[in-house]
């Protein structure tokens, strides 16, 4: 059996791929080209360039995103409760 993925909606594809724009720290990069982001996962959510977008950012914004629209809630509420931005500096 195939484990279901629950995958974002093309619309709000497109807005996070907006948004990772506005994060931008560096003007030019060679990484993801301009675009802000690297890549896609399989359910359809952009990967943040890690040279040069501020990810903690976007991921705050993204957090709000998601917990102003109940469909998105519904898919990605819980995951986002718990976890926190990756690789937060320890101290
Ligand atoms: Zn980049």
């Amino acid at each position: 059996m195939k484990k279901e993925i629950k995958r974002l909606p093309d619309d709000h594809l497109a807005e996070a791929k907006k948004m990772v724009m506005r994060y931008r720290k560096k003007k030019s990069c060679n990484k993801c080209y301009d675009r802000g982001f690297v890549g896609i996962t399989e359910d359809n959510m952009i990967i943040p360039c890690g040279h040069c977008i501020d990810n903690e950012g976007v991921f705050k914004e993204w957090k709000e995103y998601v917990n102003a629209r109940a469909d998105l809630k519904e898919l990605y509420g819980d995951s986002l409760e718990d976890e926190k931005p990756t690789q937060a500096p320890q101290k």
